[in-house]
């Protein structure tokens, strides 16, 4: 069957309402990307889904997999006549996408993203589009250590949260229109200010993910015969996080170069937390420990209640 015949025959009725877009344009489709792109599909909210990559092979392989009807690695082009154009590639590549994709805006299109960090985005992308063209910075917090177009779903947004952080004075409608993009994927949708966005992501999101790149990394750094214990008594923890510390590195380094500030704050707290227990430890302060155990039992007993588990 031709990617055309795999497109058309995609439902255009949503439930509740027909499409919402007609020409989406993802740059970049890769886990965050394919996903959207196969929940628009599945739920009929777009007449049209292009993309681009940087490599001509993803490109090829959204068109295989009949994700897209049109796929080129000139991002200009893809984004000629959509009126919704979706940033999912790694942080720091957006200052230069959004250079080569402005001049290619259609007056009126809504750009958005699904960047893990959103000050920086802001900064980056909003000097280049022109008048008209309305940005609604967007962050699902959702997904997996798996990358690429393959390792998407439709349902990786479903009961999760979509937080949008639209800059003030953004354009009501387009803001409207990306949250209810993100409702009918079955995201809860919170609105934020970028700066505290970073903040709480710092803490919830980067700082577990420094820890496990630098928990794996010491195991990886220790004796040949020691390093395979690590592995074959992973159980005990570790196994936990070399699942986090297998996440897609290009991504995660962009995260941290453009969340700076919040990261450094964070990691100065967690050091001084993990001296005083490292001092806890050593003067056999008992109490101390287990106080701060009981209390981050109940935490995960939240995490499990709100269903975020
Ligand atoms: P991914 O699976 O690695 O896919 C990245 C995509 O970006 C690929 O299609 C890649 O194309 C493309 N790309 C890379 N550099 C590019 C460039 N210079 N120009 C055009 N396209 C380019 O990544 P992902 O996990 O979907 O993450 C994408 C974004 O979502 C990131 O900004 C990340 O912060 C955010 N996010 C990720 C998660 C998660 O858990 N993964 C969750 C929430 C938000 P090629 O394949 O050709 O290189």
């Amino acid at each position: 069957m031709s990617n055309e015949l795999l497109v058309e025959s995609l439902p255009l009725a949503a439930a509740g309402g027909g499409p919402l877009f007609g020409r989406v344009a993802f740059i970049g489709i890769g886990l965050i990307g394919s996903s959207m792109a196969r929940a628009l599909a599945k739920l009929g909210l777009a007449r049209e889904i292009v993309c681009s990559a940087r490599s001509q092979a993803t490109c090829d392989k959204a068109l295989e997999l009949g994700l897209v009807s049109q796929a080129s690695t000139d991002a200009g082009a893809m984004v000629a006549g959509a009126d919704l154009v979706v940033l999912c590639s790694p942080v720091g590549t957006y200052a230069d996408l959004a250079a080569r994709i402005a001049p290619h805006c259609t007056p009126g299109a809504i750009v958005t993203d699904v960047g893990s960090v959103k000050q920086a985005v802001i900064r980056d992308v909003a000097p280049h589009l022109p008048e008209g063209v309305h940005l609604v910075p967007g962050h699902p917090v959702a997904g997996t250590e798996h990358s690429g177009p393959e390792a998407g779903f439709a349902e990786l947004f479903e009961n999760r949260w979509c937080i949008l952080t639209p800059p003030a004075g953004a354009n009501e409608e387009a803001v409207a229109k990306v949250a209810d993009m993100w409702r009918r994927f079955g995201s809860n949708v919170e609105f934020m200010e970028a700066s505290h966005h970073d903040k709480v992501l710092a803490i919830t999101s980067h700082l577990p993910h420094l820890i496990a790149y630098t928990i794996v990394g010491t195991a990886t750094d220790l004796e040949e015969d020691t390093k395979s214990e690590v592995i074959k008594f992973s159980a005990g923890g570790f196994r936990d996080f070399t699942r986090i510390a297998a996440s897609d590195p290009v991504m995660w380094r962009d995260i941290f170069l453009n969340n700076r500030e919040a990261v450094l704050e964070i990691i100065q707290r967690f050091n001084e937390d993990i001296t005083a227990l490292q001092r806890a430890i050593r003067w056999g302060e008992g109490d101390k420990l287990e106080e701060l155990f009981t209390r981050t039992r109940a935490i995960r007993r939240g995490v499990i209640d709100a269903k975020q588990a």
